[in-house]
């Protein structure tokens, strides 16, 4: 559990007026719909991504409109971020790399990428003198003993994961510069979140391995592996909800969704709406897809609907709705009979 450390009487900047943000990520998945919603509140908006996974097709309508700045750089590189945090209210760290299973390949990735990359975030902060962080968190830091479903307080955390000891490591230093220099933080602890522009995660393999071959799909591990999904709406939305609600020197929630579905019907959801009612569904066999991967995961939520926060997707809903989006995005023809 991260404690709070700082006494009630710590005042923090109050924001009354629309935000400068700095997103760390912001042409990402998940960055670039919270970006939809900070302009769409009035934030001004500068995004600090190298591109690697995230496209500026995402966020092209409000470099248009002037509303939000790109930044080409790189969180490893402290000079960039310092370069980016000028003139910030807030920072949304989500740059990262996204991909769990590369930790398998190569193990520096996550220590460079997550670990470090937030110690050049905080240490930018501190010398700009900006004073509150959200930052994305996972689900995976919990390990895969802890009770389901899993509470904030849960401890020890025991990540089994290069990437989950890399976000671990990140709320850590986090909380640090909260207790040291009087950060303000939001640490969110996410489940899967699936939705418009994933560019990653098991639906948008399933479609792709679809489009490849339509009479098989190979479903990594035995299909029984089962985790809560959240749409990417419900999650930014609830984000920005949660800061607006707590006011904490240091606010950890978890967001997740109220159930969850197993790999196994993830396949046929896929299976149906891509309309590949031939594919063979071939299992790898095991109970995980990758080391290092939970084969059961579930969020509780508790704290996050105790601000008044609910999602509008249960899992299976968010996934086939995710299906039907990505289907259109990755341009699968059904009437090619693929
Ligand atoms: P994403 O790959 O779409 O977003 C990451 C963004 O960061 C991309 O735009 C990428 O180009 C950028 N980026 C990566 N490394 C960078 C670097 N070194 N410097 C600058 N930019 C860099 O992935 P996402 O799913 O949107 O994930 C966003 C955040 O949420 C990540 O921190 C991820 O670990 C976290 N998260 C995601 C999920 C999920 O299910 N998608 C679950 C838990 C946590």
């Amino acid at each position: 559990m991260v404690p709070s450390i700082l006494p009630k009487t710590h005042t923090w900047v109050i924001l009354d007026s629309a935000m400068r943000a700095l997103v760390t990520g912001g042409a990402g998945f998940i960055g670039s719909h919270l970006i939809d919603r900070l302009v769409a509140r009035g934030d001004t908006v500068v995004a600090l991504d190298n591109l690697s996974s995230g496209k500026l097709e995402f966020i092209q309508s409000h470099l248009d409109a002037g509303t939000v700045t790109h930044i080409q750089g790189d969180v490893t590189d402290f000079n960039a971020v310092l370069g980016a945090m000028k003139g910030i209210d807030c920072v949304f760290h989500l740059a990262a790399n996204p991909d769990i299973r590369l930790g398998t390949r190569i193990t520096d990735t996550d220590l460079k990428q997550g670990t470090l990359a937030t110690y050049n975030i905080v240490e930018a902060m501190r010398r700009c003198e900006v004073k509150k962080i959200a930052f994305a968190s996972s689900s995976v830091v919990y390990g895969e003993d802890a009770p389901l479903p899993t509470p904030e307080n849960h401890g020890p955390c025991m990540p089994i994961s290069l990437y989950g000891a890399s976000k671990q490591a990140g709320e850590g230093l986090i909380s640090s510069w909260v207790g040291t220099f009087g950060l303000q933080a939001w640490i969110f602890r996410f489940a899967n979140i699936i939705g418009t522009r994933g560019t990653h995660g098991v639906i948008f393999d399933f479609i792709h391995k679809l489009k490849a071959d339509p009479s098989r799909l190979e479903v990594l591990g035995n299909g029984l592996q089962e985790k809560s999904y959240m749409e990417v709406e419900d999650c930014v939305n609830g984000i920005l909800h949660v800061m607006q609600q707590t006011d904490e020197p240091l606010n950890l929630f978890n967001l997740g969704s109220h159930d969850t579905a197993s790999v196994r019907r993830i396949a046929e959801i896929v299976v149906e709406e891509t309309g590949c009612h031939d594919a063979a569904i071939e299992y790898t066999g095991g109970d995980r897809g990758w080391a290092g991967d939970i084969p059961r995961a579930m969020l509780g939520i508790d704290k996050m609907m105790s601000t008044g926060y609910d999602v509008r997707f249960n899992s299976e809903a968010a996934i086939r709705h995710t299906a039907k989006a990505l289907i259109q995005e990755i341009g699968i023809n059904k009437e090619m009979n693929i």
